[in-house]
């Protein structure tokens, strides 16, 4: 037997199965984009660990930081303590924004996402929370609520949070809105859901991926944003992107929502943003961030170890961009090769890609399985998303001809599909 199918048979036997496994790596260790499984096999790496390893793997600028930092301290928690680390990379965070704004550090993104819903009820004294369809925003039972990317995450375990409101997302295959998504939704919702649901007087924030990562790489009309902006603007009521996939350099800016351009008044952050430690981050406007004393916390959020990574990421990400728009765009071009009949759209924007299959005019499920499996075969790790998207998050940091040899692998398999 494999060491591969030992370790997943224990794996089988003493943790919860609670999340699908598209394919059976076993990691023993990484190296820049490079993934070796315990049986000694290679893996180009185009997920990223689902889009965390922004700077690869055993990236030794942070690897040193970690180290000096572990000689300091590994822990003292902010919720008692002070500590300068803390200050450095909020103010760094901050400088990315044109407006005055706050840190608040989590260790996770379903965590920013509770904490920027707690936020946004205090600051505005309301209670409704308005999200997307086929949004994911995680899994704790706060931001259940806004999740709706499949119907297994939230099937048994209401009642979710209350006040929370579900819209279709602008997403052009939603029938209901075919043909013109933008003014169709934007007057679904002023004159419809504001007149008949609920007061926007009454909305403390509506939650926005600036592209839909799990729902499948859906990118949202700029126009739609912009107006999704307007009418916040309007109502008073707070636009907080959800940039946990989105943001630090994925989509070749440094927020997702920049590609819009539009501000948001909260951003949630995580993934990335701690170099492959656990870090999450709110960051909100001043004048927003003003939850009473004693009112909000956590033991871990802003670990040392993770900020320490965070700084070197913080300063590599930004220099990185152009190279995340240029390699981004010769993947698409090369997934845009494909002659399958079965690749009904190539999406994304930096390195954040998509490649949606469809079958019949459905979603082309064991497709999806089956380029994943088979590319696994061949030595590449992308990875899946909505029902049958395809989807591509490699490290910031792939060297071209690894990202192509890649991409060429997970484009054969598509090609193969009958
Ligand atoms: N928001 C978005 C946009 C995400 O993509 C994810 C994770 N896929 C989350 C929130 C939840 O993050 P975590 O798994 O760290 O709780």
């Amino acid at each position: 037997m494999s060491k591969s199918i030992q370790i997943i048979k224990e794996d089988s036997k003493y943790l919860m199965q609670s999340f699908k496994r598209w394919y059976p790596l076993v990691i023993d260790h990484a190296k820049g984009s490079i993934i070796y499984d315990v049986d000694g096999k290679e893996y180009i790496d185009m997920n990223s660990g689902i889009g965390v390893m922004a700077l690869g793997h055993g990236n030794e600028k942070i690897i040193n930081a970690i180290k000096e930092q572990m000689s300091n301290f590994f822990h003292y928690s902010l919720t008692d303590f002070y500590y300068e680390l803390a200050v450095d990379v909020a103010k760094k965070l901050t400088s990315f924004l044109p407006f005055s704004s706050k840190v608040f550090y989590t260790n996770s993104g379903t965590e920013s996402v509770e904490a920027a819903m707690k936020i946004a009820r205090w600051y505005t004294k309301r209670q409704y929370i308005i999200g997307f369809i086929n949004s994911f925003h995680g899994r704790t039972l706060g931001s259940l609520g806004l999740t709706s990317s499949k119907t297994v995450q939230r099937r048994g375990f209401s009642p979710l949070l209350p006040s929370t409101l579900l819209l279709p997302y602008p997403d052009s295959r939603n029938p209901l809105l075919k043909d013109d998504p933008v003014n169709r939704l934007m007057e679904y919702i002023e004159d419809w859901i504001f007149e008949k649901v609920v007061d926007p007087n009454e909305v403390a924030a509506i939650f926005f991926e600036p592209i839909q990562g799990e729902g499948g790489v859906i990118i949202p009309p700029e126009d739609f944003v912009k107006e999704l902006r307007r009418v916040t603007y309007k109502h008073g009521i707070l636009l907080v992107v959800d940039e946990v996939q989105t943001g630090i350099g994925r989509t070749g800016k440094m927020f997702g929502f920049e590609n819009f351009d539009i501000m948001p008044d909260i951003i949630c952050l995580a993934k990335a943003l701690g170099g492959g430690l656990p870090l999450g981050a709110v960051v909100g406007r001043s004048e927003i961030m003003t939850l009473p004393l004693g009112s909000h916390a956590n033991t871990f959020g802003g670990n040392p170890l993770a900020l320490a990574a965070s700084k070197v990421v913080l300063e590599e990400v930004p220099k990185l961009l152009d190279r995340v728009n240029y390699l981004g765009k010769e993947i698409i071009d090369e997934l845009n090769n494909s002659k399958s009949p079965y690749v009904y759209d190539v999406r994304g924007k930096g390195l954040m890609i998509g490649v949606e299959l469809r079958k019949n005019g459905k979603a082309f499920v064991d497709g999806l399985e089956r380029v994943l499996m088979c590319s696994f075969n061949r030595g590449v790790l992308p990875i899946g998303a909505g029902e049958s998207v395809v989807r591509l998050l490699p490290p910031l940091v792939i060297e071209e001809e690894l990202a192509n040899k890649g991409t060429r692998v997970i484009r054969e398999e598509i090609d193969k599909l009958r």
